[in-house]
């Protein structure tokens, strides 16, 4: 084999499975066909779970510092302003839960900052090499490149809606395209706009059809949304103008520099399967969502956080829980964003506010084989569920937290109020008890956030979610 794994495609997917294993020591390449990085803001709304993720990955503080949380939305309705609305609630960070709301950063930010980590850890991206074929071999697989041939022990299809990896696999990408929704989208500058809030210009007839501009934070830019108008093909700059004039009734905004743009159409797809021998499927190649809700990219990477240590691994069991695990997810997350598009369709008042079901942090894999609740009565907290935060003190005092346990490529074992046991090097045990030289859990916070009694032990993933518990 040339390579352990072979990765196409480098999006936010593939840039994440590129983490995963760099970090593990794993031999792989990541290629892609566009010869340069996308330009364009997309996926823009990060979801709290993916901020967990990017904290283990270690990149939040950049992904933090170059975002700002969601911003308020001045609404106008037939050229009148109605009022200022959030999409929206901004909330207090609670102990299980550090990072309550989803952060706005441009889709092309969020791919430079994985990128810039995936160069840390030692790799990189090879542009302008496109998957065209493949064909599965006793113990890998062999990809026709347009640069030569690759031969690898497992392939990832992270290559987008139109994967051609999906493709030679021949598994169906079932679901439907909406021609009779379209929208213009871009990312570009308005004078005479308020940069530091979003705006609504709706329609006096219809006060759901209008034009969004949503700030894109660390730029002048706004991501701006708006109906195709008939007749309509392209997303140019004097259509965006257009429909910026007609649902504002101003003729003082006035747009330019617009650096990418789309017509867009609902597409929601799911491909029958995840896995087919040693290719996978990840992202957008197996999943692709309205943007509603924000799911899309954040499904993606977490794709990507499931697959990772079990590539990594590659023990048979948990290469198969991979689909298991996921495909059930991408189908529920799937409904959600259709629910939502079909409630903005309809016009519902609340149908653009967002809430903690969009969060991902109620994720669970607990009908995995992996998860395992040994209790006799299990309590809120169960086996497969993600693994909450919890404040604690060290044995000198000094606050940490559990999710600074949690970070890095090993599984953690938490013994609440008992011996922890002896170990493999590969997870690090914790005593944590209310007093005590070990892990101080002062007012049993954690032990409440687990909803556990002393003498419970919780085996927990290298990807945040919890293999085990046993008393
Ligand atoms: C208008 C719009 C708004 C969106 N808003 C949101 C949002 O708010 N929140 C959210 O979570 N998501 C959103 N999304 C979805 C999000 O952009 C995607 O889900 C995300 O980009 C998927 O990431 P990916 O890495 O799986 O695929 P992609 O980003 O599509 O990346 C695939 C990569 O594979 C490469 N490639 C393709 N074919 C080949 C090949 N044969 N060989 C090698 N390389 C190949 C491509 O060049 C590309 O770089 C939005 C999408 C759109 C279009």
């Amino acid at each position: 084999m040339d390579t352990r794994v072979l990765i196409a495609g480098a999006g936010p997917t593939g840039l994440t499975l590129g983490v995963e294993l760099a970090r593990r020591g794993i031999d792989f390449r990541i290629i892609d066909a566009a010869t340069s990085a996308f330009a364009g803001s997309r996926g823009d709304g990060l979801q709290p779970r993916t901020l967990e993720v990017f904290d283990d990955l270690g990149v939040l503080d950049e992904v933090l510092g170059s975002g700002a949380p969601p911003f308020p939305i001045r609404a106008h309705v037939g050229g009148r302003y109605v009022g200022e609305r959030r999409m929206v609630e901004l909330t207090e960070p609670t102990p299980d839960v550090p990072h309550p709301h989803p952060w706005v950063l441009p889709q092309w930010r969020t791919e430079e900052i994985l990128r810039n980590r995936l160069a840390e850890l030692g790799g990189h991206v090879e542009r302008g090499v496109e998957l065209l074929d493949l064909q599965q071999v006793p113990g890998g697989v062999t990809a026709r490149l347009s640069t030569g041939t690759a031969r690898a022990a497992f392939l990832v299809g992270a290559d987008g809606g139109r994967s051609a990896v999906r493709k030679a696999l021949g598994v169906d990408f079932v679901g439907e395209t909406d021609e009779s929704i379209r929208m213009l989208l871009g990312d570009v500058q308005v004078t005479g706009l308020d940069h530091s809030c979003g705006h609504w210009f709706g329609s006096a007839e219809d006060p759901a059809r209008g034009i969004a501009l949503t700030p894109l934070p660390g730029t002048d830019s706004f991501q701006c949304a708006a109906p195709l108008p008939d007749g309509v093909e392209t997303a140019t700059l004097a259509t965006l103008q257009a429909q910026l004039d007609e649902f504002s009734g101003r003729t003082d905004l006035r747009m330019h520099d617009l650096t990418w743009s789309t017509v867009w159409r609902p597409n929601i797809r799911m491909a029958r399967r995840f896995r087919q021998g040693r290719v996978f499927l990840a992202g957008d190649a197996a999943h692709v969502h309205p943007p509603t809700g924000g799911q899309g990219l954040n499904t993606g990477i977490q794709d990507a956080y499931n697959l990772g240590w079990k590539l990594a691994d590659g023990s048979a069991d948990l290469l198969d829980s991979y689909e298991l695990e996921r495909l059930p997810v991408a189908a529920s997350v799937l409904g959600l964003s259709a629910e939502l598009l079909q409630r903005h369709v309809e016009g519902h008042a609340e149908a653009h506010r967002r809430g903690p079901e969009t969060h991902q942090l109620t994720i669970s894999y607990r009908n995995s084989p992996l998860s395992r609740d040994e209790r006799t009565t299990p309590g809120r907290v169960r086996a497969g569920d993600r693994a909450p935060d919890s404040p604690l003190r060290d044995a000198s005092g000094k606050q940490i937290r559990l999710f600074d346990l949690f970070r890095g490529t090993h599984w953690t074992h938490l013994a609440f109020d008992a011996e922890p046991p002896a170990t493999s090097s590969n997870v690090q045990a914790h005593r944590i008890s209310p007093t005590g030289t070990s892990l101080v859990d002062p007012d049993a916070t954690a032990r409440d956030i687990y909803d556990v009694s002393p003498g419970t032990h919780v085996l927990i993933r290298p990807d945040g979610h919890i293999a085990r518990i046993t008393r």
